[in-house]
């Protein structure tokens, strides 16, 4: 993919009293029994280039999703709490707006002061924005005169504000966030430093299977734990008890462990349980797991292994926990990969964290965003271009 144009390519004269349009990712989890936000590294993410575009002089209209609305106007998804969250974050009032279709709110916008900002409301409201409906593009694109994506978590969707609306413009530029996640990625894609380990977790390898059977040739070792790895012991025939696994994935895992055996490294022990639930009585097991039972976080053994490989230098990718860690007792092997991982930066290796539950988890294990290289905001979207697809809000841009 060609380097695309980043926000700072051109002079803030270029941006002084022009409506600029930011496609930014506010998709923040919602505590909706506290009404607040359990994790604003979105929002803050963001930071950076709506700075960028006050100093500037710009007119900033910040356009999102937050859930899945469906079509609907569910009050619980409202980015009015985001709206208050960002005025807090840059101590500045943002202008909240419900209603942005048909409403004149153009106009408005022309005698609003330059470095104002503005947020719409919840794009998803409406039917049309996933519908990449283009008399709804056609709307969202009268507001602004310039295009900024910044939302690279959705770009791999062709919306109204990701892709439709995009043409209607002359500059369609990146934010700083989309270019650094760019970078990251392309570069771990291409040129990466070796070794090169890649680690995955979580529940499911389908969603992953692209993107680790682009990485597969590059990478030097590959840790599999988590959900996903008792698919590759079953496909081994060690008895995994209830743990999860997919049935349709077997054959697949099969073929990539005869094929790579040297590189892919798999749990030796675990710890399980009967029961899935939080204060469920948990037990440590070997690598065949007893009937009856399911392994719910990787055990000692297994944690001692992953950290003798997780050292750097080098490069890293992350994606997905090593256990059900929003549990207390089976967070353990995720919070020490997260910890070997910063230990491993420190050391000199290139992290690279991708996936809203991995960032949760590195939240849990109190490592700082500065001991990451680089946490990525794209959970799908990121799997999507790994995996060799373009992304439709990437493509569009200059
Ligand atoms: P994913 O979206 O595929 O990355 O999966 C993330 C989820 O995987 C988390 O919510 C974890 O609780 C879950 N997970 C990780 N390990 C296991 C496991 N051994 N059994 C069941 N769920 C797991």
């Amino acid at each position: 993919m060609d380097k695309k144009k980043v926000i700072s390519d051109f002079p803030k004269s270029f941006y002084q009293g022009k409506k600029v349009f930011v496609r930014v990712d506010f998709n923040v989890p919602i505590d909706v029994e506290t009404d607040s936000i359990r994790e604003d590294y979105r929002i803050r993410r963001a930071l950076p280039t709506i700075d960028f575009l006050i100093d500037a002089g710009a007119k900033i209209i910040l356009g999102s999703h937050l859930g899945r609305p469906k079509g609907k106007v569910v009050k619980d998804l409202s980015l009015q709490i985001v709206s208050n969250r960002l005025s807090e974050l840059i101590d500045k009032k943002v202008l909240f707006v419900k209603d942005f279709i048909g409403s004149g709110l153009s106009d408005k916008l022309d005698d609003l002061p330059d470095g104002s900002v503005v947020m719409l409301e919840n794009l998803r409201f409406h039917k049309a924005e996933t519908e990449n409906d283009p008399a709804f593009s056609g709307e969202l694109a009268k507001l602004a005169d310039v295009y900024i994506n910044e939302a690279f978590g959705t770009s791999h969707r062709a919306h109204c504000s990701t892709y439709g609306m995009t043409k209607d413009f002359v500059d369609k530029i990146s934010g700083f966030l989309v270019d650094k996640e760019l970078s990251f990625v392309s570069k771990m894609m291409k040129t990466p430093e070796h070794p090169f380990l890649v680690i995955i977790g979580g529940s499911k390898i389908k969603d992953k299977i692209s993107a680790l059977g682009n990485l597969l040739d590059g990478a030097d070792k590959i840790i599999v734990g988590g959900g996903a790895a008792y698919t590759f012991l079953k496909a081994q025939k060690i008895n995994i008890g209830n743990s999860i696994y997919e049935e349709e994935m077997l054959s697949w895992v099969k073929d990539v462990y005869d094929k790579y055996k040297d590189k892919i490294v798999l749990p030796i022990d675990h710890i399980i349980s009967k029961d899935f639930n939080r204060t469920s009585q948990c037990l440590i097991s070997d690598i065949d797991i007893p009937d009856g039972h399911m392994a719910l976080d990787i055990g000692p053994k297994t944690i001692e292994l992953f950290n003798s490989i997780i050292k750097g230098p080098g490069y890293i990718f992350w994606n997905g926990p090593m256990g059900v860690f929003e549990f207390e007792q089976y967070s353990s092997g995720t919070i020490h990969v997260a910890r070997a991982v910063a230990l491993a930066t420190w050391r000199g290796a290139t992290s690279v964290v991708g996936g809203g539950e991995t960032i949760a988890a590195i939240r849990k294990a109190e490592v700082l965003e500065s001991e990451i290289s680089h946490m990525s905001t794209g959970g799908g979207a990121l799997l999507e271009y790994l995996g060799g697809s373009s992304l439709p809000g990437i493509e569009i841009l200059d």
